[in-house]
C-alpha cells in the first residue's frame, strides 16, 4: 500500500546525516514531506539530501549542534523561512558513551547530558514555540532508547540515565503542550542496524551471533523498522496517541 501521510508537511530530523536519521529523512520524503536534516557535520547531511533527491523527494541540510540554544532556535527559524511551517519534528540526534560508572570520565557524562538531554529539551522548546503558532499544530517524536526507562545493562549507565530523561521529558512535555495542539511521543529502539549497537571492536557478524542470545526476536531492528514506528507516531494515524513511548526492541526489555 503506498501512502502519502506527510504530503504538504515539513519534517525536521536531527541527526539526519546517518543511521536511523538518514532512513527517517528518506521515509518522510517518500511520503511527501519536505525534509530538513540537521547535524554537526555538513558532508553526511549533504549525502542524505542527495539520496532523498535521487529518490524523487525534497530535502535540505542545516548544520546545527543540538546542544547549542542558538543553533537549535536558528534551525527551527531556517526551516520555517524555507518551507513556511514546521509540522513534524524528530529529535533523533544522540550519542553513546559506555563504561561502568567508576570508570566514566566527566567529559563523557557531560557529552551524554548535553546531547541526549539538553539537546532534546532545546529542540522541544524551539519546536513547540513554533508549532503552537500554527493552525494545524504539530507532532514531535523523540528518539529515546530501550536502555534507561525500560531496561538496564552493565556498562551503559550514563547513556541509560540520559535516555530515561528523554522518556520523562517526552511524557511531561506531552502533557504540557497537547493543549497547544502539539502531540509529543517517543520511540525507544533497542539494538538497531547502525554502528552504535556494535561493541568496541565487534563486527556485524559477531553482533548477529550476540543478538541471537540477547534478543528474544534474535536480531537487531532495521533502521526502516524503527522509522516506521516514528512515522506512525508523527502521522494522523496516531492522532489520539499522546506521551507514548513505543519500544521497538524485539522484546529485549520484557
Ligand atoms: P548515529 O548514526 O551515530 O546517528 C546519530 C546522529 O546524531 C549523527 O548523524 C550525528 O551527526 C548526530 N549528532 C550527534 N551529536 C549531535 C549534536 N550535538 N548536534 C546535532 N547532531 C548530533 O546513530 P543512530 O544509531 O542512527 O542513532 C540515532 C538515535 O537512535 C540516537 O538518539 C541513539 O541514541 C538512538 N538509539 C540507537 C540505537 C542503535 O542501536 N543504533 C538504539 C537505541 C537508541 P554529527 O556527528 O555530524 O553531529
Amino acid at each position: 500500500m503506498s501512502r502519502n501521510r506527510f504530503s504538504g508537511r515539513t519534517a525536521l530530523v536531527t541527526g539526519g546525516g546517518s543511521g536511523i536519521g538518514r532512513t527517517l529523512a528518506l521515509a518522510f520524503a517518500a511520503e511527501g514531506a519536505r525534509v530538513v536534516v540537521a547535524g554537526r557535520s555538513r558532508a553526511p547531511l549533504d549525502e542524505t539530501v542527495a539520496l532523498v533527491g535521487r529518490a524523487g523527494g525534497t530535502a535540505v541540510a542545516q548544520v546545527a549542534d543540538v546542544s547549542r540554544p542558538a543553533d537549535v532556535d536558528g534551525l527551527v527559524r531556517a526551516t520555517v523561512e524555507r518551507f513556511g511551517s514546521l509540522d513534524v519534528a524528530v529529535n533523533n540526534a544522540g550519542v553513546f558513551r559506555g563504561g561502568p560508572v567508576a570508570d566514566l570520565g566527566e567529559e563523557d557524562w557531560r557529552t551524554l547530558l548535553d546531547t541526549n538531554v539538553t539537546g532534546v529539551f532545546l529542540a522541544l522548546r524551539a519546536e513547540v514555540r513554533q508549532m503552537r503558532t500554527q493552525p494545524g499544530g504539530g507532532a514531535i517524536v523523540n528518539v529515546s532508547s530501550n536502555l534507561g526507562a525500560h531496561k538496564q545493562v552493565p556498562g551503559a549507565t550514563a547513556y541509560a540515565a540520559s535516555k530515561a530523561a528523554v522518556t520523562a521529558l517526552t511524557r511531561g512535555a506531552a502533557l504540557d503542550h497537547i493543549g497547544d495542539g502539539v502531540r509529543i511521543n517517543a520511540v525507544s529502539p533497542g539494538a538497531s542496524d547502525t554502528p552504535m549497537s556494535l561493541r568496541p571492536g565487534e563486527s556485524e557478524a559477531e553482533r548477529a551471533v550476540r543478538m541471537k542470545e540477547e534478543s528474544p526476536l534474535g536480531r537487531v531492528a532495521s533502521t526502516e523498522e524503527v522509522a516506521r514506528a516514528v512515522l506512525y507516531l508523527a502521522s494522523d494515524d496516531a492522532a489520539s496517541v499522546v506521551g507514548a513511548d513505543l519500544v521497538v526492541d524485539g522484546g529485549s526489555a520484557l
